[in-house]
Parts: C-alpha cells; structure tokens; sequence
C-alpha cells in the first residue's frame, strides 16, 4: 500500500507492497476518484495553481505556497520547489531510481514512462506518479488554504 499522509509536521510517505499475508498487492484501483482527477487535471494542465489564473488575466501577487521563494507556476510547484524535488527524491529512491531533475512536466512522464520497463512493479510505479502529484497538489492547498507550514 502506498500511503502518503499529510500531517502539521509535514507530509509522511510509506510504501509497503505486502499485505498482511506477506503477499504483493497493488493494482490501478487504488486510486482514490481525487486522486484520479486530480492526475487527470495535470496531464491536461488544469491544475488552477497561480499562473493559469494570471493567464486569464486576472491580476494576483503569486508565491509558491510549498517553498516561498518563487512564483507559483505549473513547473516550478510539480517540478523545481525545493519541497517538491525532496518529495521525488525520496519516491524515487524507493524504487532505485535518481531525480534528474527535468524542465517540463511533459519530460517527467516520458522518463517516467520509459522507467517503466526497468522499474520492478510497473502497474505500482504507474500509480505513484499520479499519487505524488495528487499529494504535490493536496500539500500545497494546505499551505495556501490551511495555513500549515510544511518540512519534508
Ligand atoms: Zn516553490
């Protein structure tokens, strides 16, 4: 099961392939309909974060909500803060793998998806993509809407 809980300490992640019989389990039901939307809106880049709303000409002072110190666009929130980076740093060690760190979202999922035939459990690999973004995005609305400081 992976599981990633946000609590006021930060977001705590775990990964545990087993149940409780010792077996593997893992499979595409596993995400949650959020979960599941909020992946949908990110492949299509319709994540409402600070700059589609300054690309609808609507005026707003942005600042990333993750780590302070930059505007809040689409690239830098999934891909270049600081906290965001930690977080795909420590999922992709679990599965031997090394944040390369990349320019767009589109080069994340083709790396993603040419990892697939390397990576051990590739149905589980699929979905920890979706379920890292999901928790990128659910962690910055807590920061913007909650007030909860985050450490990773
Ligand atoms: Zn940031």
């Amino acid at each position: 099961m992976v599981c990633f809980q946000l609590t006021q300490h930060g977001t705590v992640f775990a990964l545990d392939t087993r149940n409780t019989h010792g077996t593997l389990q893992y499979g595409a039901s596993s995400l949650s309909p959020r979960d599941s939307l909020i992946g949908w809106r990110w492949f299509n880049h319709k994540i409402p974060c600070d700059e589609a709303i300054w690309k609808r000409l609507v005026p707003i002072t942005s600042r990333c909500h993750l780590c302070f110190k930059n505007e809040e666009t689409f690239d830098h929130l999934f891909l270049a803060s600081d906290f965001t980076q930690k977080i795909w740093k420590m999922i992709l060690e679990i599965f031997n793998h090394r944040w390369e760190g990349f320019s767009s979202a589109d080069l994340l999922f083709s790396w993603w998806q040419r990892k697939k035939c390397v990576t051990p459990l590739p149905k589980l690999w699929q979905l920890v993509l979706v379920i890292t973004i999901s928790a990128i995005w659910k962690s910055r609305n807590k920061s913007c809407f909650d007030g909860i400081k985050l450490t990773c």
